[in-house]
């Protein structure tokens, strides 16, 4: 007679954002993942601005979570509080759980990311901004980090005479531990554009209208330049999704929100609590990077369950560290321009190379792949020449996460 094969450990994942995912496809051999997110399908948000422009990338960029997972199940709800050993979502339900990821990652102001759970609503919010943005003439993007210059660039590739302005307090554009020649020549593209930039002075006052909302105002710089426009939108503000975090666990979310953690990615002072991604004190808030420490934590998460129910207070010893990545970003500005540095290059990114590697497929094709998305369901329109979802060097390597070898960080 066979022995009956022993119970599989139980993993919640918290959070079905770039790391979540990639922490829960990766365990769903070994484990009962149940990922926990309260939106009904994944957002690719990395290419969020470029469905706002041109709404037919929508449906690339909504992945529903049905194909994620063969053994584990994706749950429809958001976690209201979680200890160790124990999560309690919105409707009550309790998961066990022998192991928990917390990948809760970070809000930002729309359209940058979606504030709604629906993928009905998220697109109906879209197509309505869409319509707004359609019809202004001025468009005042307050924040000249990488969103600002990234939807300046989309909205000039879309719509070459309307008059776009960046506003930043900064006193250069994007801001960050990057080159001095790439924020030069990001400013050279955008000059060449025609769009306005105002450095090195806040707004004096916010506009007086909703972001997304059509209406004309005028807003005056600290240093006294009049800007009126028609519509703005606000391109900064990452702010951690921590506020679950209850008991034992709740020592561990600093002041700003972050969640302390060991270089093997376990939330300071817990042996099965790990964290990663933006909500993580880890690196970085790229996904280029939550998708590398997603194979630390699966791979640690692995060593562990293997390793048998009483390894587990070795912390630390034999699990594999996550190491910063050095500064590495590619900005495009449209489809085909735009540009980037590498650590591994003192050249800066061309734009056919930016063009390539993200502007023009925004890397739809990776994350479509390994949600399971047949080619079909996600190219749409703006696929273009028929190569679907899984073709293009954004797919290489086949493993769904960022690597080293792409770079497309931001
Ligand atoms: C416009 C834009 C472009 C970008 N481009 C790039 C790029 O080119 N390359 C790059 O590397 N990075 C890019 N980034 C950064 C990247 O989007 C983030 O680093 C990435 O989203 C972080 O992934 P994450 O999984 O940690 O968190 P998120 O992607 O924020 O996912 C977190 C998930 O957790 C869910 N959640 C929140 N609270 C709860 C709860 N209580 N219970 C359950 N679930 C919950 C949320 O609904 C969400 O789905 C870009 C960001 C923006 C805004």
């Amino acid at each position: 007679m066979s022995e009956p094969s022993p119970a599989r450990p139980a993993v919640a994942v918290i959070g079905g954002g770039y790391a979540g995912i990639s922490v829960a496809k990766s365990l769903d051999d070994v484990a009962t993942v149940v990922l926990v997110e309260p939106k009904d399908a994944f957002v690719h948000n990395v290419a969020a601005l470029r469905a706002l422009v041109d709404p037919a990338w929508l449906p690339r960029i909504y992945l529903p979570y049905g194909g994620l997972l063969s053994h584990g199940r994706v749950v429809q709800d958001r976690a209201v509080k979680v200890d160790a050993g124990q999560v309690v979502l919105a409707s009550g339900e309790e998961l066990p759980a022998d192991y928990i990821v917390l990948a809760t990652g970070s809000s930002y102001p729309f359209p940058a990311k979606s504030d709604v759970d629906r993928t009905v609503d998220a697109h109906e919010k879209t197509l309505g901004t869409h319509e707004a943005l359609s019809a202004a003439a001025r468009v005042l993007l307050v924040g000249a980090g990488a969103v600002g210059i990234e939807l300046a660039g989309e909205i000039k590739a879309v719509w070459p005479s309307k008059q776009v302005t960046l506003v930043d307090v900064a006193d250069e554009v994007l801001g960050g531990p990057f080159r001095a020649d790439l924020k030069a020549e990001l400013r050279r593209q955008l000059a060449e554009l025609g769009v306005q930039v105002l450095l090195g002075s806040p707004l004096r006052a916010a506009p007086p209208t909703e972001p997304g909302e059509l209406r004309t105002f005028t807003v005056t710089t600290e240093a006294g330049t009049e800007v009126t426009a028609d519509i703005w939108f606000r391109c900064y503000g990452v702010i951690p999704v921590s506020d679950y975090l209850a008991g034992g666990l709740a020592g561990a979310r600093g002041a700003d929100g972050m969640i302390e953690v060991t270089p093997t990615l376990q939330v300071a002072g817990q042996d099965r609590v790990f964290a990663l991604g933006d909500v993580s004190t880890a690196d970085r808030k790229v996904a280029g990077a939550a998708s590398r420490q997603a194979a630390i934590v699966a791979g640690n998460i692995r060593a562990l369950i293997e390793a048998g129910p009483d390894a587990a207070g070795g912390v630390g010893a034999g699990l594999g560290k996550y190491e910063p990545s050095p500064p590495g970003i590619v900005v495009p500005i449209g489809p085909e321009g735009g540009s980037g540095q590498r650590p591994d290059s003192d050249d800066l990114l061309p734009p056919e190379v930016v063009a390539q590697v993200k502007g023009r497929d925004m890397m739809v094709a990776r994350f479509a792949e390994m949600l399971g998305v047949p080619a079909g369901d996600a190219a749409g329109p703006a696929a273009g020449g028929g190569t679907g979802v899984v073709a293009g060097p954004a797919a290489a390597g086949g493993t769904g996460v960022a690597d080293e070898g792409a770079p497309p960080e931001e």
